[in-house]
């Protein structure tokens, strides 16, 4: 192979909401009528220069386009190949108009479904392809930012979701018949991926990216066939680009194979969360044409990158391929943008990590050292060497008195009394009426809000008047409620800037970051925090304000917090301990929150867990160590209490499907649960595995700014009615209200109220 055609040293993916989130605010600002599209666009080319000069910059010998997005790119995969439901394309909207309608639902036309990429903390939204839905390309982004990165003088690679993960990421279309897949419209759409290939060939395009990261859970005989048929024909061809196939977020296991055997060029290989995925790739002779790119350096933390270990799975592959590159593991879009900008952090800790302008220096540090010999970049090498022992070595990493005290937990610490004798007690305690109504903690975060925590920040505004403006908002927020007819109420959630920030700022053991933004879905972005040594909770976090609330009124005030993995799972986590070891230092800490909010006179106690879900490994082997160490810790973070104390939970953004028993297992008493999209499908699923517990599916959809009226709420508690008996059914939204405005909220929530009081009284007559 003559070297125009290596790979070598690249990236999957980078960043692209801007390192000041400049995309974020764009987009904001369109959607309120404040910038317009031309503007926007600008915005979104300014952000795609800035970044393919930072990479061709830094070294890298083949860069990546098309990983920009305005929204999401299954999304854009879908818009690329014509394929949006018509419920958005019959609006009659400009194109980009179409696109965002699709993303955020508009009154007539309810949102795609969002749910979570993989086991990250990113969102998607789900593709509805049905028996009928046609593909062909409508659009030209692959071809407009390839040409615009070309404008430059650089040459870049196309990245595409890959048409077998697109199809099984996506759900049957409404009205597909029962046991109808996606997969089985895998033939019009390689025909579109053709139509392209070719197109992108024509331009003179050399390579293109085909992610195919649904190969790294486990898939079925007939998934697998899916896949070796989709890259014969991609790779058959007659003209189009070499194809790179890259599957991330674990071991391609026998998709590697599979790919390996098909026509096409090279392959990106995750070695960072499956290192053992070298002897997969040793072992499979077919790959001995091909380019194999090795991914050492982690695509999803933050720490900085153990060279002699990345060297060494890099260098073990030599020899089993035709050529190996270096790349990061999976795309650096789960990163922020810069370490060294982070000028506030303890200059110690940010001589560990590594964010995703760091990383791209890694890459080309360890491509250097594996094809010119490590002499030629001692220096460098020996200066990440220094890093890793340094954190090794810090004292903070250790504290010996949450050790200990994790040596004397014993089993009844994390066992409540069984649930019936729970009910009875807490139905006595809270006297709720049947199907009682309440929300998830979080009110909408007004400007005023922000604009106090801000100045309090920034040293403008004292303790004492932040804590009163605090004040006087839960007061409002209380009075709403009550003014509603909640049932249940909540203090709002206003001092907290992020359900799992919140907590890191007042725990030992974590940092916060201040430009360390990762997009979490569409313009939302999230700072999460890095959780680098043990954890431990100085002082009680939340129960001044829940205490406050309470002391407003007569009704329950749910105190709120983040389970612990939920805390794991949205934080940068130490890689130096097994997970489950630091998530149980967090139920501790948790724990003793849950007490003190009980002793304060808090009887119901919601602790979050949206992203239980989320951690399940990819591969059903994993899953039981998982759930074991997930599920213990929930129990240990709220168990300890009376029987008379309610424990809810919350979940959203996903398919619970696997997860089920679990949610059983942490022995919540009530789950409040996200189904207003996908129209209370997960409470069928739920009974039949014998859930027992209270339930609160959502009958109200937070992520669009679409009201729902009375009558599609009743709809929406009439179905799950009949999965699930009415004394144990809550009446929610689907999650928190923070990203909302009062203007929406208010009548949603009154017609959630009527909704709740309609249906309460047709059960009693
Ligand atoms: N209590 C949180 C809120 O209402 C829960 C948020 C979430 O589930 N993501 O905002
Ligand atoms: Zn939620």
């Amino acid at each position: 192979m003559n070297d125009i055609d290596r790979l070598g040293t690249t990236i999957l993916g980078y960043p692209r909401i801007g390192p000041d989130r400049e995309l974020k605010r764009a987009i904001e600002a369109y959607w309120a009528g404040t910038l317009d599209e031309a503007e926007l666009q600008r915005t979104g080319h300014d952000l795609r220069v800035a970044g393919w000069r930072s990479l061709a910059g830094a070294g890298l010998d083949t860069v990546p386009s098309n990983t920009f997005s305005y929204y999401d790119q299954v999304l854009d995969t879908a818009t690329l190949f014509g394929a949006l439901p018509a419920r958005f394309t019959e609006l009659g909207l400009s194109p980009t108009d179409t696109y965002f309608a699709a993303a955020r639902g508009t009154a007539e036309a309810p949102a795609l479904e969002m749910t979570k990429w993989f086991d990250t903390n990113y969102h998607y939204l789900v593709p509805e392809i049905g028996p009928d839905t046609t593909f062909a390309v409508h659009g030209r982004k692959p071809l407009e930012e390839y040409r615009e990165a070309r404008a430059l003088g650089i040459e870049t690679r196309p990245v595409l979701v890959g048409p077998v993960t697109f199809l099984l990421l996506a759900k049957p279309a409404d009205g597909a018949p029962a046991g109808y897949r996606p997969l089985e419209r895998l033939d019009s759409l390689l025909a579109a991926y053709l139509d392209l290939l070719a197109t992108l060939h024509d331009e003179g395009v050399r390579w293109v990216q085909l992610d195919e990261p649904a190969f790294a859970a486990d898939r079925s005989a007939e998934e697998l066939d899916a896949l070796t048929y989709a890259y014969d024909v991609l790779g058959s061809a007659a003209a189009r680009p070499r194809i790179l196939a890259a599957g991330y977020f674990g071991d391609l296991g026998p998709a590697l194979g599979r790919l390996a055997r098909s026509p096409i060029e090279a392959i990106a290989v995750d070695l960072v969360t499956a290192p053992s995925a070298v002897d997969t790739v040793v072992g499979e002779p077919s790959l001995r044409d091909k380019q194999v790119l090795a991914g050492v350096v982690d695509g999803r933390n933050i720490w900085r990158v153990d060279a002699d270990r990345a060297l060494a799975a890099a260098a073990t592959l030599l020899g089993s391929a035709a050529e190996v590159g270096v790349s990061t593991s999976c795309s650096l879009l789960h990163v922020p943008y810069d370490a060294d900008r982070e000028t506030s952090l303890d200059p110690r800790i940010r001589g560990w990590l590594s964010f995703a302008r760091q990383k791209v220096d890694e890459v080309v540090l360890i491509g250097r050292a594996l094809h010119s010999g490590t002499g030629v970049v001692a220096a460098e090498l020996e200066a990440a060497r220094a890093a890793v022992r340094d954190r090794a070595n810090a004292p903070a990493l250790r504290d010996p008195a949450v050790r200990d005290r994790l040596t004397r937990v014993r089993p009844e610490d994390s066992r409540r009394a069984d649930h019936r004798t729970r009910v009875a007690a807490q139905q006595e305690e809270l006297a709720l009426p049947p199907l009682p109504s309440t929300t998830i903690g979080s009110f909408p975060q007004t400007a005023d809000i922000r604009r106090a925590r801000a100045a309090h920040r920034a040293g403008r505004l004292d303790s004492a008047a932040y804590e009163a403006a605090m004040r006087d908002e839960i007061e409002r927020v209380i009075r709403l409620q009550e003014d509603l007819g909640l049932d249940v109420l909540v203090h709002g959630e206003p001092e907290r800037n992020d359900m799992v920030q919140y907590f890191a700022e007042q725990l030992r053991g974590f940092a916060a970051t201040e430009h360390g933004w990762v997009q979490s879905y569409g313009s939302r972005c999230v700072r999460p925090p890095i959780l680098y040594g043990d954890v431990a909770r100085p002082a009680p976090m939340t129960v001044r304000w829940a205490r406050y609330a309470q002391s407003l009124t007569a009704k329950p005030v749910k105190g709120m917090l983040t389970g612990p993995v939920t805390i794991l799972a949205w934080s940068f986590v130490r890689d130096d301990q097994p997970l489950g070891d630091t998530a149980r230092q967090v139920a501790l800490a948790i724990r003793d929150e849950v007490h003190d909010l009980e002793a304060a006179g808090i009887r119901i106690i919601q602790v979050d867990e949206p992203a239980l879900r989320e951690l399940l490994p990819l591969h059903a082997a994993e899953h039981a160590e998982y759930l074991d160490w997930a599920v213990a810790a929930f129990r240990l973070a709220t168990a300890g209490i009376a029987d008379s104390t309610q424990i809810h939970t919350h979940m959203c953004y996903s398919e619970f499907g696997d997860i089920l028993p679990a949610i059983e297992a942490i022995d919540a008493d009530v789950t409040s649960i996200e189904a207003a999209r996908s129209r209370m499908e997960v409470l069928g699923d739920l009974e039949r595995a014998g859930f027992g517990r209270g339930v609160g599916p959502g009958v109200y959809d937070i992520h669009s700014p679409r009201v729902p009226d009375v009558r599609e709420m009743t709809g929406l508690l009439r179905t799950a009615l009949r999965a699930v008996p009415a004394q144990r059914v809550w009446v929610n939204p689907d999650c928190g209200l923070k990203t909302r405005g009062y203007a929406e909220i208010e009548p949603a929530l009154r017609n959630l109220v009527a909704a709740a009081h309609e249906v309460r009284t047709q059960q009693h007559h």
